[in-house]
């Protein structure tokens, strides 16, 4: 096992060839060809250490002179050693490239490094700023029913007006922060296992029973398949598409919803199928954006939240997630995850 793993090491595997390649170039002369054998092992140190790269090629340079001064009879000398020359210059052509492709890797892993840190920072950021805005808002919210309750008779109309006025922009900021750290916490600390998605749709739709009873709503499943994912984020995710779904269904229509999967290229690839309003063309990008609404809250209400957390958990899931869209006749949601293949 470990003898194995030794042999994986690109340094040793380089150092192997370079012993075969002084082999033969001992036992049978090939000239410049030996140079191309020597460029190889070079090759095998493209992601080394900038030190090891240099001294490899030092070594490989020595040993493509030592073999002609211990082989070649004077007469032909100068012809052997050109191409000996024309070797070394190849060798360290390809040393430069891979001094700089390591360069350029060294630069690259410490952007991603610093990139990942500003993205956990954010996230726990959006997390702390959302959870203690909670505390205050409790606050106001408890005060203002308080008013309500024991006040509301004392107090004339326009003050009674301003308090339901509060008591609904706080509750809606309090919808907002609770979505907002919902986001915040897609994919934190959770395992990968496998999802029967039939029978997460079951748990989806017994969550929504009575949305779907009010509306009349008929959703149609096909046979879906069994995912390897994170539980609670897809079940977030076919709850958001099908609430979606049943909101944004034409006046005087009941919502009809239909939700099927086929496999296509290593992935699957999910539909659910509405009939409502539809989007328009130009918003079909834009309503994936975080707080982007296309309607007015006493219209449809909503935080604009929904698609964007869809699309994170799809991201986290490896997959990707478009809309097709008839304004007026309806839209389609298809969103990818991997089917492990
Ligand atoms: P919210 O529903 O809270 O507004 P979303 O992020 O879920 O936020 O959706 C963003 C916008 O995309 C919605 O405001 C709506 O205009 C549009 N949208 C989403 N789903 C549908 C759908 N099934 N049919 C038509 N429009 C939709």
């Amino acid at each position: 096992m470990i003898k194995n793993n030794v042999l994986k090491h690109p340094l040793i595997q380089g150092i192997i060839l370079l012993i075969i390649v002084f082999i033969i170039d001992i036992i049978i002369p090939l000239g410049v060809a030996v140079g191309v054998l020597y460029v190889c092992c070079i090759v095998l140190l493209i992601n080394e250490s900038l030190k090891r790269i240099l001294l490899f090629s030092i070594s490989v340079s020595i040993l493509i002179m030592i073999v002609p001064i211990l082989t070649t009879n004077m007469g032909t000398a100068w012809v052997v050693f050109v191409n000996r020359g024309i070797s070394i210059i190849s060798v360290w052509i390809v040393a430069f490239i891979a001094t700089k492709h390591k360069k350029l890797r060294i630069k690259m892993d410490k952007y991603t490094t610093q990139l990942e840190e500003k993205n956990k920072e954010l996230e726990n950021f959006t997390y702390i700023a959302s959870h203690d805005l909670q505390e205050p808002l409790r606050t106001v919210i408890g005060f203002v029913e308080l008013l309500n309750k024991e006040y509301s008779e004392k107090l004339d109309e326009n003050a009674n007006k301003y308090l339901v006025y509060i008591s609904k922009t706080s509750n809606r900021m309090s919808t907002l922060i609770k979505r907002l750290l919902e986001y915040s916490d897609i994919g934190h600390n959770k395992a990968l296992e496998m999802v029967d998605c039939n029978s997460l749709i079951r748990d989806v739709q017994d969550d929504l029973a009575i949305k779907i009873a009010e509306t009349n709503a008929t959703i149609q499943i096909d046979e879906l398949p069994q995912v390897k994912g994170y539980k609670t984020e897809l079940r977030l995710l076919f709850q958001n598409l099908i609430i979606n779904a049943i909101k944004y269904c034409k006046k005087n229509t009941s919502p009809e919803i239909n939700i099927s999967a086929i496999t296509e290229k290593g992935y699957w690839k999910f539909a659910i199928k509405d009939n409502g309003i539809g989007i328009p063309p130009e918003y079909k990008e834009k309503i994936f954006l975080m707080f982007e609404r296309l309607h007015c809250n006493s219209e449809y209400e909503g935080t604009g939240i929904g698609l964007a957390h869809c699309q994170k958990v799809v991201s986290l899931h490896g997959g990707k997630m478009i809309v097709d869209s008839q304004l007026n006749e309806g839209s389609t949601f298809y969103f990818t995850i991997p089917n492990g293949g």
